[in-house]
């Protein structure tokens, strides 16, 4: 309210008060106006009360609504952080599994079930694109007598070594397998029977050249290994069949070599 209108106020008060007005024609008048200002002035100060309390809510309202938005973000946050992290570890748990069931455990080599797959794999590409690939069985000598007179860790740790021999001297896109207890399987994709000959018969000098070493002595192991082209038309199993038909006769030659498949 503004000076002015409370002097008007003060004034309008007196002259109603005054007994000496009260005969006065514009007193009723006068009176019934100052009761409907004041009602006026009433009412604006009711409404003006209930818009102040309305924008009051409305503003804790939005506070909480904002602050139940963040909680809610923040938990969001880390709901989707926990299935990152769930993702990632299923992930790596699948490969750790395609690993085991695609690989020996003692030597990390190929299992027989990688073996087969890429067999098939190859033979279905050899006769599409008449491609050559070979295929190699080493099996190592009297390993029996390995066990036997050194105990069958030391057995496990030749395994282990002629396997890795085999892996450094393959080359880049061969695949050496275990076939079985101390035999294993060399894959040679596009070599033809001179080349894949070569191949082999270095894997067979680095496992002679190992010294693998037992207390005070070193144990001299080698191996025996027959190799078999693969031929058009044929299934793989024939091919190995005559690769490992090929071993035995490097077995009854005296062992310590190679022989080829006729
Ligand atoms: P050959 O020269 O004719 O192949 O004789 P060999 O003694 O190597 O062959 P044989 O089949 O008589 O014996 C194979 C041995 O290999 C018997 C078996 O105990 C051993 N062997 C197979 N798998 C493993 C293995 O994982 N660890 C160990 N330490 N020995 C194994
Ligand atoms: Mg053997
Ligand atoms: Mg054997």
């Amino acid at each position: 309210m503004t000076r002015d209108q409370r002097d008007l106020d003060e004034l309008v008060k007196r002259l109603l008060a005054d007994p000496a007005n009260s005969d006065h024609p514009m007193h009723y008048a006068l009176s019934q106006l100052w009761l409907a200002h004041r009602e006026l002035l009433n009412r604006i100060e009711r409404i003006t009360h209930v818009s102040d309390a309305y924008q009051s809510i409305a503003r804790e309202r939005e506070m909480s609504l904002a602050e139940r938005f963040d909680k809610q973000l923040r938990q969001l946050e880390k709901v989707a952080r926990i299935s990152d992290r769930y993702q990632q570890m299923m992930r790596e748990l699948n490969i750790a599994l395609e690993e085991a069931s695609t690989h020996d455990v003692l030597t990390a080599l190929a299992n027989r079930r990688l073996l087969m797959e890429r067999l098939k794999a190859e033979t279905e590409r050899a006769g599409r694109l008449q491609h050559d690939f070979c295929v190699a069985m080493v099996d190592i000598d009297h390993f029996k007598q390995v066990n036997d007179q050194h105990g069958h860790d030391t057995g496990d740790r030749v395994l282990i070594e002629i396997a890795r021999v085999m892996q450094a001297e393959v080359r880049e896109y061969d695949l050496c397998g275990r076939w079985g207890g101390e035999e294993f399987l060399i894959l040679l994709p596009e070599l033809d029977l001179a080349s894949a000959q070569v191949v082999v018969e270095r894997v067979r000098l680095g496992i002679r050249n190992l010294a693998i070493r037992q207390g005070t002595e070193a144990l001299t192991i080698t191996v025996s290994a027959g190799l078999a082209a693969h031929l058009p038309g044929e299934s793989y199993s024939d091919t190995i069949n005559r690769a490992d038909a090929a071993l035995l006769r490097a077995k009854q030659h005296g062992r310590d070599c190679l022989v080829l498949a006729s």
